[in-house]
């Protein structure tokens, strides 16, 4: 068989060789580092941890960081397999020896016969004649690459950077306070009027808000990260910090807006969520994206009213990022499609974290192996932690409907608002238990959501393998 090229040799670009070459398909691997650094990589192993040394969460009967360990443990994944070899003492998470987990990767893809090793930085989109090519260039694409990305998805399909408001689960927002409502009722291509879920705040609860944002602790930017401040992307404590009403004149203007709560009182400000995904259980803060530790985060956005109990999916952030507008420019099965011999993997699809950015060159290598063989990639189920978040990237995300065009694709970390929900009646009061709360009941939803990813896992795995 001819080879597949992986480019990039980090979490995903691993993974991806890996799998590939375990299905008994040829792999060159293009590794820049040796040659090239980055900002941020300190070695030139393969598979290098930048930065913390956890891959969260092994809890895989209610946490969905969990789920997509156990399903990569499942699929045979090498990134998984070298962390269990290198885990160290981090209580109910797997945190690593990252130099013992690193050289556990680069010794197992450079000792496996399918696979060749290049340390070479490839500078413009793989030639055609290449044929089939994953790229896992990651957050810190070199430049000449990420340009020629940029020429071929166009202008706006490549961000340099992620500016990233919260996201909320839908279910952990209290609706006797906040409503439905578009701006005026504005009914855009796709929407009802009744698109946003809005939070009322009066002055003095908007006046203790800002003094939080002004006094909460920002974190900096690294110093090769710049200040990458544009427009329609200030950090809200950047806002706060102009003005006592700057953020009232822009993204919590109470205009167009009335409380179906209690009508005839103007709310002072209104904070906005627009729905996140197709399945409606994410909803992201408009226009919140901020630098605020994630710590003083939580704390200052529940004093919003409504969000008192808000539980997040994840926090915002403004970091170095480089990815493409996957929803758009990617097929099913991770394929450009306007170079389908071409799959993208890792973090520059718009998935966030080590598990997550190895998950996606997983099944990357595997769709690759599958098309180099004559098989028709098969995805994971929706149901599945990878299958989600798959569906994330490559097609569950929306687009505003009062914005056409805008684009709202941002990086995500697994998590169960990607999950599909379970049928209606699944979540039933266990027998000989007095009270059954909201937290029991949430507790048990992802109980079922992982017991259900696990099994539609295996059976993925057992028709891809009949
Ligand atoms: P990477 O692991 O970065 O691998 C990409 C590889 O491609 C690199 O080895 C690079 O040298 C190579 N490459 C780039 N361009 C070329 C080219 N033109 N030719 C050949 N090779 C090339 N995630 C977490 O889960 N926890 C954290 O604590 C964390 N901290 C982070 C801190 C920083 C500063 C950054 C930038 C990211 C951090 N991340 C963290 C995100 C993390 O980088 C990703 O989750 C993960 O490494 C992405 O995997 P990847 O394979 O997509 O990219």
């Amino acid at each position: 068989l001819p080879p597949i090229h992986v480019v990039g040799g980090g979490l995903a670009g691993s993974e991806a060789a890996w799998q590939a070459a375990e299905a008994g398909v040829p792999v060159i691997l293009h590794e820049m580092r040796g040659v090239r650094g980055t900002d941020a990589h300190k070695t030139d192993s393969l598979a290098e941890l930048v930065c913390s040394n956890s891959f969260r969460s092994d809890d895989a009967t209610a946490n969905a960081v969990g789920v997509i360990h156990a399903e990569m443990r499942l699929a045979g994944s090498l990134i998984m397999a070298c962390a269990d070899k290198h885990q160290v003492p981090a209580g109910g998470a797997l945190a690593v020896d990252r130099d013992g987990f690193a050289e556990a990767v680069s010794q197992s893809i450079e000792a496996h016969p399918l696979i060749t090793v290049v340390r070479e930085e490839i500078t413009g989109l793989p030639p055609k004649d290449w044929g089939s090519t994953i790229i896992a260039t990651g957050p810190l694409t070199s430049p000449d690459l990420a340009e020629a990305i940029r020429a071929e998805t166009g202008e706006d399909a490549l961000a340099f950077f992620d500016a990233i408001a919260p996201i909320v689960y839908r279910d952990s927002i209290d609706m006797d306070i906040c409503w439905y409502q578009s701006r005026y009722d504005k009914v855009g291509p796709g929407g009802t009027g009744k698109d946003y879920i809005n939070c009322p705040l009066d002055e003095a609860q908007y006046n203790a808000f800002i003094d939080a944002l002004i006094a909460g602790d920002a974190v900096g930017f690294k110093e090769w990260e710049g200040t990458p401040y544009f427009d329609g992307c200030l950090p809200i404590e950047v806002m706060a910090e102009r003005g006592r009403e700057t953020l009232r004149h822009g993204p919590m203007k109470p205009m167009g807006l009335t409380n179906a709560h209690n009508p005839t009182v103007k709310p002072y400000a209104v904070v906005q969520l627009r729905q996140d995904n197709a399945l409606g259980t994410l909803y992201n803060m408009v226009g919140f994206q901020t630098k605020l530790r994630y710590g003083a985060q939580a704390e200052i956005f529940r004093m919003i009213p409504g969000l008192q109990n808000a539980e997040f999916a994840r926090l915002g952030g403004l970091h170095r990022n480089t990815y493409i507008n996957s929803p758009v420019l990617l097929d099913p099965t991770l394929a450009l499609k306007s170079r389908p011999e071409l799959r993208f993997a890792g973090q520059i699809t718009g998935c966030e974290g080590y598990v997550e950015s190895a998950s996606i060159g997983l099944l990357a290598g595997r769709f690759a192996a599958a098309g180099r063989k004559g098989e028709m990639p098969v995805p994971p189920p929706q149901t599945t932690a990878m299958g989600s978040l798959l569906n994330h990237i490559t097609g569950g995300h929306l687009v505003s409907d009062e914005e056409p065009g805008k684009r709202s694709f941002q990086p995500m970390n697994i998590n169960f608002g990607l999950f599909p929900d379970l049928a209606p009646g699944s979540i039933v009061k266990p027998e000989g238990i007095k009270r059954f709360r909201g937290k029991d009941k949430t507790i048990m939803k992802r109980q079922l959501m992982a017991a259900r990813a696990l099994d539609d896992c295996k059976v993925w795995l057992a028709r891809e393998h009949a």
